[in-house]
Order: C-alpha cells, then sequence, then structure tokens
C-alpha cells in the first residue's frame, strides 16, 4: 500500500518562499572595509528574483554551472538562491587555491558564469582561461553601499547594474529534488581536487537536520555568523538552515581571519552563534588575551560549532572560561558536510562529559556510521577496536564527479555496498565508536605514523602538545625509519621561547606510552596551513619527510 500523502519534492525553492514569505524583516548583514551592510530578507528575496531573471537572460538554462569566487556576503547568498532555484547548478571556488587549480575546477565542471567579488579580483586574473565562461560578474564587496564592481575587471559585468536591469518577476521553474543544485571540489590536501555535486533533496534535507537542537539547534531566535567560508562546504551548509529558520545572518565579508572584525561584528548584529575551525578560534582567543579584543564584544555569542580539525582542549576550556559553548562537529565536503555532532547525551556521566566533548560526536539523525578495520571487519563499538570511518545517509555523496564517467559518476573506489546493498562512503579518516555510539577521530589513514607495525595517531599527540602551555602550535608526522618503518617527529611553533625538546618529550611520555612519543621536535615559526585553515602536513612531510633521528623512543617493541 502506498502512503497518500502530497509528493513535494524537497527544493530549494522551499527555502526562497519560506523566507520571502515568513520572515522579509530579519537581515543579513556583510562587513566591509567601510562598515556593515544590512539587507533584509525581503529585499534579499526581491533581488533573487531579478538574479533569476538576469541568470536567464545570460543564458543559463536548467543544470548549467554558475560559479562563484567570493567572500561570504548578501551578494554570495542571493546566488545561493537564485542559481540553484532557477534550476542551474551553483559552483563555489575558493579564490585562496593556487590559479591553475582553479582553473582545473571551472574546466572540469563547466563552469558558464563567474561571479567574482571586486577583492579576489587580482586573482582570478591569474586563472588561466577557462573555455566554457561565457561572462564574468564582478560584486563590489569593498563598500557600504555595494553598488558598483564595474571597470574592476576587463569586459565584466556589474553585478548590481545586472540586477537593475533585470525583471523584477520571475516563473520559478518544476524542479526535481533529485536534479543538481550545487557543486564544490574538495580542497585537495592530496592530488586533485575532487567535484561533489549536491542535489536539492540533499541539500534542504541537510539544512533541516541542521535546525534539530541535539544537532546544531539553530533557530529563529538565532543570529548566525558562518565565518567558514561559503566556498567550503557551503559554509557548512548554515546559509541555507538560516534561511530556512528565519535566523538573521552575519557574514564577514573579506574579514574572516580579523578577530577584531568578528568581534566588532558580533558585538553590533548581536550574534548569537557562529562556525568556523579550530584555527579561527584560537586567533580570537590570542587577541582576547594578547588584549586587541575586548571579550565583552562576544557576550551575545551563546555557542560555537567547530570542527573541520580536531577541537583540542585547551579551545574548548578557553571558550568555557568565557561563558561560550563550543560544539566539536565533524564532517566533510562529501558528507555536505554535517556527519556528526558531539552534543552530549543525558546518559554520560558528568566524569566522561569533558572526553565526550573531546570525541567528534554521534551522527547526525538519518545518518550512520561504523567503522570496518583492515582484514574488512565490521568493528564493534568498543571505544579501542581502530579502522576505517565510514558513513551513509540522505545527504553522503554516492560519487565523486567524474564527466568521462557514465552519469559523471566516478570514484566509485571510494565507496562500498553492504550486505542490503546500502552504499557506504569511505572517509578516509580513522576512528574508533565507543558503546554511546560517539566517535573518536584519531587520524587521516594517510597521516597515521605506523610505528614497528603499530599505529600512532597523530591527533592525539597534536592535542597534547596544544594543551601545553608553552606550546601555541603543533603538528606531528611521520618520518621514515630503518629499524621501525615511521616514527612520529612533532613540529612545534612555541608559545614561550624557553620551551626545550627534552621537556615537551617528558611531559608526553606521562599522557601516551613510551613508544608513542615523538622521537624528536623541530620548532617552527609557523605550522603550514591549508587554504581552509587546516595544518597542511604535506607540505611539512616534503619538508622533513628524510628527517635524521638521533634515536628513538621505540626501543622497546610495543605492546
Ligand atoms: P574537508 O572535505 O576539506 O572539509 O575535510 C574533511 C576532513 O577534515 C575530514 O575527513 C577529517 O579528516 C577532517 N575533519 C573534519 N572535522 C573534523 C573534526 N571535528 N576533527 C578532526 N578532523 C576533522
Amino acid at each position: 500500500m502506498r502512503g497518500l500523502m502530497q509528493d513535494v519534492g524537497l527544493t530549494l525553492q522551499m527555502v526562497t518562499e519560506r523566507v520571502g514569505e515568513l520572515y522579509g524583516d530579519k537581515t543579513v548583514a556583510t562587513k566591509t572595509a567601510e562598515g556593515i551592510r544590512r539587507r533584509s530578507y525581503s529585499d534579499v528575496v526581491e533581488r533573487v528574483t531579478r538574479l533569476a531573471a538576469a541568470l536567464t537572460q545570460l543564458g543559463i538554462k536548467p543544470g548549467d554551472r554558475v560559479g562563484t569566487f567570493a567572500w561570504n556576503s548578501d551578494h554570495h547568498l542571493e546566488l545561493y538562491l537564485a542559481v540553484p532555484c532557477m534550476g542551474a547548478v551553483l559552483h563555489t571556488l575558493n579564490p585562496r587555491l593556487p590559479a591553475d587549480q582553479i582553473g582545473y575546477i571551472a574546466e572540469h565542471a563547466d563552469d558558464k558564469l563567474m561571479f567574482v567579488d571586486a577583492s579576489v579580483a587580482p586573482a582570478w586574473q591569474q586563472v588561466p582561461p577557462v573555455a566554457g565562461i561565457r561572462a564574468v560578474v564582478v560584486m563590489d564587496d569593498a563598500t557600504e553601499a555595494g553598488r558598483s564592481g564595474a571597470g574592476v575587471l576587463p569586459d565584466a559585468l556589474d553585478y548590481e547594474a545586472l540586477l537593475d536591469s533585470a525583471d523584477a518577476s520571475f516563473a520559478w521553474p518544476r524542479l526535481d529534488e533529485g536534479d543538481a543544485a550545487a557543486m564544490c571540489y574538495t580542497s585537495g590536501t592530496t592530488g586533485m581536487p575532487k567535484g561533489l555535486v549536491y542535489s536539492h533533496r540533499s541539500s534542504v534535507l541537510h539544512a533541516m537536520a541542521s535546525l534539530f537542537v541535539d544537532c546544531l539547534a539553530l533557530s529563529e531566535r538565532d543570529v548566525l555568523l558562518p565565518i567558514v567560508p561559503q566556498f567550503h562546504v557551503n559554509a557548512w551548509g548554515t546559509p541555507y538552515a538560516a534561511l530556512l529558520t528565519g535566523a538573521s545572518l552575519a557574514m564577514p565579508g573579506r574579514f574572516m581571519a580579523d578577530p577584531p572584525s568578528l568581534a566588532t561584528l558580533v558585538a553590533e548584529e548581536g550574534v548569537t552563534v557562529s562556525a568556523a575551525v579550530p584555527t579561527v578560534w584560537f586567533g580570537v582567543l590570542q587577541a582576547i588575551r594578547a588584549g586587541v579584543v575586548d571579550p565583552a564584544k562576544l557576550s551575545s555569542l551563546q555557542r560555537i560549532v567547530c570542527g573541520g580539525s580536531a577541537v583540542p582542549e585547551a579551545l574548548l576550556r578557553g571558550f568555557d572560561d568565557l561563558g561560550i559553548r563550543m560544539i566539536q562537529a565533524w564532517g566533510m565536503t562529501e558528507t555536505s558536510p554535517l556527519g556528526t555532532v558531539a552534543n552530549l547525551k543525558t546518559t554520560i556521566p558528568e566524569d566522561r562529559a569533558m572526553a565526550t566533548r573531546l570525541t567528534q560526536g554521534i551522527p547526525a539523525p538519518s545518518l550512520r556510521v561504523r567503522v570496518v578495520t583492515d582484514d574488512e571487519q565490521v568493528a564493534p563499538w568498543n571505544g579501542s577496536t581502530m579502522g576505517e570511518l565510514q558513513i551513509t545517509g540522505p545527504w553522503i555523496a554516492d560519487a565523486y564527479y567524474d564527466p568521462q564517467a557514465p552519469q559523471g559518476r566516478g570514484g566509485q573506489d571510494r565507496f562500498t555496498e553492504d550486505e542490503s546493498g546500502r552504499r557506504w562512503l569511505k572517509t578516509g579518516d580513522v576512528a574508533v565508536i565507543d558503546a554511546d555510539g560517539y566517535v573518536q577521530l584519531l587520524d587521516r589513514t594517510s597521516d597515521l605514523v605506523k610505528s614497528g607495525g603499530e599505529w600512532i595517531s597523530t591527533v592525539e599527540l597534536e592535542n597534547l602538545l596544544i594543551a601545553h602551555d608553552k606550546v601555541r602550535e603543533a603538528a606531528v608526522i611521520a618520518v621514515a625509519h630503518a629499524k621501525w618503518g615511521e616514527r612520529p617527529l612533532a613540529c612545534v611553533v612555541k608559545a614561550d621561547a624557553s620551551v626545550t625538546t627534552d621537556e615537551l618529550l617528558a611531559y608526553l611520555g606521562e599522557h601516551v606510552a613510551r613508544w608513542q612519543v615523538p622521537d624528536d621536535i623541530v620548532f617552527v615559526d609557523e605550522v603550514p596551513k591549508t587554504t581552509v585553515g587546516k595544518f597542511d602536513k604535506k607540505v611539512l612531510r616534503k619538508r622533513y619527510g628524510d628527517y635524521q633521528l638521533q634515536s628513538s623512543n621505540a626501543e622497546l617493541p610495543p605492546g
């Protein structure tokens, strides 16, 4: 027997309709060099309609890819709605990538138009010509008025002029919920970036799930500041979630790495919730400790969603002390990205609360996770059997985009099927799952150190080092070793010039088994970061891969 309910497709048009009908008075505020530009959502929806009409006039058809090369802003938000809702596919590109990779991605995705923030126009000019791009549109992101980007790039169109000349009415097409809504490429820490294609359905379900109280608990009462870039997994999907629930948005523009600007935005907009990688939040804490940011400016901020790399205890405690709850989440470009969230179940006893908050969390509703060992066994949830984390659910990728493959479905070696036919994504993350279902990430498969046949988690060593008063940053990598195969080497940024190698190794020896203690420490000025603020261990491995270790802490067989 079939259900007898209405077959309404889950498309992002729902988001546009809802925000227009119910939350027109709420606002999106964007930080610019001049000050803060505010726009009501009713204004945004009106402009979105014009933008859809303008895209059509420029020859954009359903399924065409429309690229963006921009920071978090009201303009970018307008593109987030107009492009998918008129049936085209929003493709966000990362302006911080090397020019040749940007060119590769735009070519690979077959982008037809590119919307470029004026401040990154010089970076766009470095990109080799992309055959399919018919026009470039420049958006002014420097001024509060945001009126004109004309003349910034030769032959480019001006965003505001385009909207002014477009029709104010547009007949939205009927879309299928399985149609592509957006594309995003992985940040490519290994090899060339790989493309993911989000559907309308996956985007709407992901946004809805973000609203659950046991997920990110976003509501109409919130003012959300997504610091995670809109070009990085759709700012973790938070703009769609905010619009769906009527939360106001505060956008940092190109000031996402500037703690004083962020603090001002929080204070002026009354931001209640924000999302960013740990590096950003360490920057904010340091700015507070250095007296550059007045913590009173953050008084409206209630909670922070933090992920993208492991959240160290020192960071959680730093924000606990400010009365701001930091919630760890884990995800990937492949998972839209919301995968797991470390909210505490009421059954977790007080003495395990901190340890549990430091896990990556339990899967978001409708997702399932499992760990599969090296010998292809599904690991028990015992907190100790490690293996590759796999995940399945309605907003988890089913393929990587490959225009050469049948139906564009590439990368099939990254997916597996269980006996019931259910598809699982192999995440490339190494994890354990405890009896309560909390996932603890140990490493990327490519970052683990294998010493004398035993694995050493670099993430655990990094977290311990970062918790040390005299350490600002730490990244641990594998170094080749004749006897043990690989040994850990720690790259440390000092917070206190007096700190010594012996002091840090002795400290680690108090917390982990002796054979897990790194064999040496190199002090560096800075840990290299990827364009989205994660430690770039590829660079460290290149620099120190043949580092000559003097002696090894692994002289006793492990076990
Ligand atoms: P990306 O696709 O660039 O967002 O990177 C995804 C990868 O970031 C994951 O596969 C993890 O290795 C890492 N990651 C994301 N969130 C966390 C987290 N909370 N803790 C540790 N690693 C994380």
